[in-house]
């Protein structure tokens, strides 16, 4: 099948590319029926306008800066991106390229223009989803943080608040003056003590002792209340400081003190409550000699919370009565 130079010329019209021909001056000699048609224009009312009219003017100054100047340079230009005017319509995005054409003695260009209308559409749709997307990762980082923001106003307001019970915790179970667990908190631990004795199988030795400052009043009315309450805070630490381990001191009342000695049998505690009795008797506390009676007893199998406070509370008024100042066990 012998193509013919002819069938190509018809061709040149056919082809999927706008096709012109520019000469020296930059003016169209020649373009072919696909650029007419993208145009909306006649071939011939194209012929002989400067080419860099076919653009947009933003395209312009790169089809004069860029494309004609580097075919002017080089001889051929390559994948310029340009824009078509086109007569009442949306421009027209086209990838030029271009070659230099050397024909009988004078230099033409031939200018090649790849639609590109499909490729930018799609890219701009791309990049509306890729916007769209951008947004809502935006708007769902936001929601993020704004739930993180309330899942930590929460966490803050629920330990400010567990802070608080627990607070009220250890203000329910504490005396005000001197810091000690109060009487709730020593019939508590009393209680439990006694709880877990039967499932223990026997609760070993356990003391539980009563102490009562001697003449507390006449120190109250010579001193002050004020003196007064000041003794009963550094007993108080005397007491703290004495504990062992195990052992517990409350204040059960006004100058009243309770101490549970777990482990201890009646010999150790009348020890150490004699130690405590003598440290008390020999060191005035804020300047006033105070003394103590102590009735101290021993925990009894099947004995509740009532019977061992009463057979201590027995031992702290045989020892008042005694004469005070000194420690009977019951
Ligand atoms: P005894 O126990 O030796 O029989 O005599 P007492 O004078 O200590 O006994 P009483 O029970 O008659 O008086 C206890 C006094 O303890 C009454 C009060 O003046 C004083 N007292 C009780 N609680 C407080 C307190 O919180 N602060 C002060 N400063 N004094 C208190
Ligand atoms: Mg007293
Ligand atoms: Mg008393």
């Amino acid at each position: 099948m012998g193509i013919q130079a002819a069938d190509l010329a018809r061709w040149w019209h056919l082809a999927p590319f706008g096709q012109a021909v520019i000469d020296e001056q930059g003016r169209i000699l020649q373009v072919n029926r696909t650029l007419g048609d993208w145009l909306d224009a006649p071939m011939r009312r194209l012929v002989d306008q400067p080419a860099s009219e076919l653009f947009t003017p933003e395209a312009r100054m790169l089809y004069l800066g860029l494309l004609a100047y580097r075919v002017a340079e080089h001889g051929e230009a390559d994948e310029v991106h340009l824009t078509l005017r086109v007569k009442g319509s949306e421009p027209m995005p086209v990838l030029c390229s271009a070659r230099l054409i050397l024909h009988r003695g004078a230099s033409l260009t031939l200018l090649s223009m790849l639609s590109i209308a499909r490729k930018d559409r799609l890219e701009r749709e791309l990049l509306k989803a890729r916007q769209a997307t951008q947004r809502a990762l935006a708007e769902k980082s936001a929601a993020l943080a704004e739930l993180e923001a309330l899942h930590d106003t929460l966490s803050a307001q629920r330990a400010a608040l567990e802070q608080a019970n627990r607070r009220l915790g250890q203000e329910a179970l504490s005396d005000a003056l001197t810091g000690l667990p109060n009487r709730r908190r020593f019939d508590q631990v009393l209680g439990q003590r006694l709880k877990e004795a039967p499932l223990a199988g026997h609760v070993g030795p356990f003391s539980v002792a009563m102490l009562d400052i001697d003449h507390f009043k006449p120190v109250n009315d010579r001193h002050g209340h004020a003196a007064g309450d000041r003794v009963l805070q550094r007993l108080g630490d005397l007491l703290t400081c004495q504990l062992r381990g195990d052992d517990l001191a409350a204040r059960i009342g006004g100058e009243e003190f309770g101490l549970l000695m777990p482990g201890t049998d009646g010999e150790a505690a009348r020890c150490a409550l004699e130690r405590l009795r003598r440290a008390v008797e020999a060191h005035p506390l804020e300047g006033l000699a105070i003394t103590l009676s102590i009735g101290v007893t021993q925990y009894r199998s099947g004995d509740t919370r009532e019977t061992l406070m009463q057979r201590a509370d027995d031992a702290l008024y045989a020892a008042k009565r005694a004469g005070r100042n000194r420690i009977v066990e019951d």
